[in-house]
């Protein structure tokens, strides 16, 4: 696609990168086919190609509008268009350029400013997201609806391994999860044990960034990386740690972005390119361990469930790993039930299902009716964002996995 950047960016790096990108998209348009919000909505502002031409306009400096700014707004940035895409154009990355500048040219209400201000300063912060959780589970039912939902009950972690196997990796605990869900990174060090891998959690790290990055606070977003970075250089300097494990492919993603995310960092660009070089979805952990897996698994096969396994965007389009979980399932002898529609989004899609309920509670609708279709009984994914959206709509209980692996190898409930 032909564009003449305007002067304000056409010699930054930024402007540079979303010459590039838009040079590759040949407006075919085969990436509007697989967008959820162009379903939904069927229009074509509303869908990749469009959003992809409002950017180029934006870039090119001609006029923006709230109009423009809502539909940036309502995409998921699930990545579906770039599974999809013929030409590999890296759409994520030319939205975040995008809606980073239209953020500084179109103001928002003062309610918008507010409610993303208290997502950006709530939800990183573990501690507080914690106590907000503990405080919000105590008066639930004078939430209103929208966010009764977000507040799910606690399931016991259960008993975390001590460190005594020589290979050893280290696990993001992450800002939402050990509140909502601390089940599932015990579970992971259950399961990892099993295998001869420690798995241990270091202190001063935190959320991965992707909530400040994506809510508009780019600069928040590398603070949080660095922090991280600085959390666990140490180990990863002395050759402790084999891998940066992931139980979220949300924070997966972004953490595998440290070195982008990073470059023009002098301090931090080489420290955070070797982060994640070694960081992995613990799905790709298992995976590679799967002989000693299911030598494991045939002394301890019980009653056969059926799982429907909703596959989150950020684990198929953003890392890319697909059927992987699948076949640890089936390996740990759960029935898998088929998923129609499976490339697309649930709603959740991180602050989205606060922040376009209604678009979030259709997608989350159709998702759960298609997860439904094939008689399983219980859900599994990958994504603590998508289970508790997907949990807050639906009686079949919805787990990571990894605990369902937990469950069939150590005998932990579900
Ligand atoms: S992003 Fe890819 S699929 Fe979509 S219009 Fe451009 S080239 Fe075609
Ligand atoms: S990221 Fe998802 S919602 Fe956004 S344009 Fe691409 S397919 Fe559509």
């Amino acid at each position: 696609m032909q564009t003449q950047l305007a002067d304000f960016i056409k010699d930054t790096a930024e402007g540079r990168e979303a010459e590039a990108i838009l040079r590759n998209c040949v407006h075919c348009g085969f990436c509007t086919a697989t967008c959820p919000t162009y379903q939904l909505l069927g229009d074509e502002l509303d869908g990749p190609r469009g959003r992809i031409y409002l950017i180029k306009q934006l870039l090119e400096g001609h006029d923006v509008s709230e109009k423009t700014q809502l539909h940036l707004d309502r995409c998921l940035t699930c990545r579906s268009c770039e599974t999809t895409c013929p030409s590999g154009v890296h759409y994520s990355r030319l939205a975040d350029i995008g809606r980073n500048i239209i953020e500084q040219r179109v103001p928002r209400t003062g309610a918008e400013r507010a409610k993303r201000w208290a997502l950006r300063e709530l939800v990183p912060r573990a501690g507080v997201f914690g106590a907000a959780m503990k405080a919000g589970r105590a008066v639930r039912p004078l939430l209103p609806n929208a966010l009764q939902e977000k507040v799910p009950d606690v399931r016991r972690a259960g008993p975390w391994p001590a460190a005594r196997h020589s290979r050893r990796m280290i696990a993001l605990a992450g800002c939402v999860q050990p509140s909502m869900a601390p089940s599932i990174n015990a579970a992971a060090a259950r399961v990892l044990d099993a295998l001869g891998i420690s798995l241990v959690e270091q202190p001063g790290a935190g959320c991965c960034g992707a909530v400040r990055y994506h809510l508009h606070d780019q600069e928040g977003g590398r603070a949080d990386a660095r922090r991280n970075v600085d959390a666990w250089w140490p180990a990863v300097e002395r050759g402790e740690v084999e891998a940066m494990v992931m139980t979220a492919s949300g924070c997966g993603v972004q953490v595998k972005d440290y070195g982008h995310l990073l470059a023009q960092d002098p301090a931090y660009a080489e420290k955070a390119t070797r982060i994640a070089a070694l960081t992995r979805d613990i799905s790709e952990i298992v995976a590679a361990e799967a002989d000693r897996l299911e030598a494991q698994l045939l002394k301890r096969r019980g009653e056969r469930r059926r799982v429907a396994f909703q596959s989150p965007c950020t684990l198929q389009h953003g890392l890319k790993i697909r059927g992987v979980v699948e076949r640890l399932l089936a390996a740990a002898g759960y029935e898998l039930a088929p998923v129609r529609d499976g490339h697309l989004c649930c709603g959740s899609a991180g602050t989205y299902s606060l922040l376009q309920p209604e678009l979030s509670h259709q997608l989350r609708e159709n998702k759960l009716a298609a997860l439904g279709e094939g008689g399983a009984t219980l859900i599994a994914s990958a994504n603590i964002g998508c289970m508790t959206h997907l949990q807050a709509g639906t009686a079949t209980p919805v787990r990571h996995w990894v605990e369902l692996v937990d469950c069939r190898l150590n005998g932990f409930p579900l």
